[in-house]
């Protein structure tokens, strides 16, 4: 419930777009110039403008920008930064409890999360859910799920796959730069297959055919019964916002079910009301064996889980599963908020309300501009891919020109994509329509100036 004293979304900080330095101004720079002597060279950022306060659609920085947020921190305050109800639910736990260790002195609030996930996540069978720290944490403990389960070892992934920055993670994810140059030798018993790319499919297929090719090729070079899980992003993110052809998930998920492998949806960035559903499997009717959530699930705090049906949840040993932060009382506690916050909202009509507004307007500039190949994406998980025009060549260069302007005029959007052309739209699902409308005004400003 939405209370007088509890607004749904954070409205106290001015909902505009106002610059009062370049950008990035003389304090975030001063703070950038201590960090590249305190900070790793290998953490990199996309737009340093060190953050001072976020809220509904804007990020404000030290220097008082207020700037468009179309990015959400990478799909994770998807009911705004700093929600009223999150911040409260975290006053409210912080000064009880920081922590015991679920596998210590356990928590009702870990429960009550594990209990959200069996409920909303995909299919009606028996669930029980695991908690995490970090996305990556959540796939690498959803494969040791269904290798034991199975007791097979061989797990497929796709091209263009991204799965987090972890040894078995970094070989489950596609792209060598940045995410692996140098850092092998990498995890066995990983297979990758095609994916289906409708604007790059070399075949031109659609998705049961598509999902026929992966088949026909773990068939032969892997083997039915050797394979544990068949792990896939029901639209995939980093890798360029791809939304496989209708029917390519079915196709797959029917196969794993004859061929007794566990089929992975990992939903870490497309969950939790991101493509206008809870999960994107939802759209067509998917069910997943293991959903793996993270990014948007706690409303900034740390959070990720395992769900999926109990008897491959629970073919685990007591003690296979755990860490000593998964699942911390806090972030449990903003992660239940959040989640009350996405039902209040009704946060999956707005992300619906967002791809309506913001799919037209990057239409009109691909056909006037021809520098746009394909806008796709489902729900507010929207991207861009930029071609030579003419062709379907990536064009790397203009996505990084059109992604710098938009930054320079305080429109934070991030680049994704193999090819690095693509550029995404993560608007978190509470920005008002107008700032939504101008933010995608400097995007396709910045589109035609090319
Ligand atoms: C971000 C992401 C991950 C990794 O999550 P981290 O919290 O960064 O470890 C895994 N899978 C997908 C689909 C993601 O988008």
């Amino acid at each position: 419930m939405t209370t007088a004293e509890t607004p749904a979304y954070r409205s106290d900080l001015p909902q505009q777009r106002k610059l009062v330095t370049a950008i990035p101004g003389p304090k975030s720079t001063a703070i950038h110039q201590r960090r590249s002597v305190a900070v790793s060279a290998g953490v990199a950022s996309t737009l340093p403008v060190y953050t001072a306060d976020a809220g509904g659609g804007v990020i404000v920085d030290v220097d008082g920008n207020s700037l468009i947020d179309l990015a959400s921190g990478i799909a994770v305050t998807s009911v705004g930064n700093a929600a009223p109800k999150v911040v409260a639910a975290v006053r409210e736990s912080v000064g009880h409890f920081t922590h015991s260790c679920f596998m210590v002195t356990p928590y009702d609030g870990y429960v009550q999360v594990a209990e959200k996930l069996n409920e909303l996540t995909p299919g009606s069978h028996a669930k029980r859910s695991a908690l995490f720290n970090s996305g990556s944490e959540a796939v690498e403990n959803a494969v040791k799920i269904a290798r034991l389960a199975t007791g097979r070892t061989a797990v497929v992934v796709f091209d263009h796959a991204y799965h987090g920055r972890t040894n078995l993670t970094m070989a489950l994810t596609a792209k060598a730069a940045p995410y692996k140059k140098g850092f092998g030798p990498f995890a066995g018993e990983i297979y990758r297959v095609p994916m289906s790319y409708p604007f790059r499919d070399p075949d031109g297929l659609g998705g049961k055919e598509a999902a026929e090719r992966a088949i026909s090729i773990i068939n032969t070079q892997i083997g039915a019964d050797q394979v544990a899980a068949v792990l896939v992003e029901p639209i995939q993110g980093e890798g360029g916002f791809v939304v496989p052809a209708d029917g390519f998930l079915p196709a797959l998920s029917q196969w794993c079910t004859s061929s007794g492998a566990v089929f992975i949806a990992d939903e870490i960035q497309s969950g939790f009301c991101r493509t206008g559903d809870w999960f994107a499997s939802d759209h067509e009717g998917v069910v997943p064996d293991l959903v793996t959530t993270a990014k948007g699930m706690a409303g900034g705090l740390p959070l990720a889980g395992v769900t999926g049906r109990a008897e491959l949840m629970d073919a685990v040993h007591g003690g296979g599963l755990g860490g000593t932060y998964g699942g911390n009382p806090i972030a449990c506690a903003a992660a239940l908020a959040a989640i009350e916050t996405m039902a209040d909202l009704d946060l999956n009509a707005a992300a619906k309300r967002i791809e309506g507004t913001a799919v037209p307007i990057l239409q009109t500039v691909a056909e006037q501009t021809g520098r746009i190949g394909d806008v796709r994406g489902r729900g507010a998980m929207l991207a861009a891919e930029f071609v030579i025009p003419g062709t379907t060549d990536p064009d790397p260069a203009v996505a990084a020109a059109v992604a710098k302007a938009c930054h320079a005029q305080g429109v934070v959007v991030l680049t994704c994509g193999t090819f690095g052309n693509v550029i995404r739209l993560l608007p978190p699902l509470v920005i008002g329509e107008q700032l939504l409308v101008e933010g995608l005004g400097v995007l396709t400003d910045a589109v035609r100036a090319i």
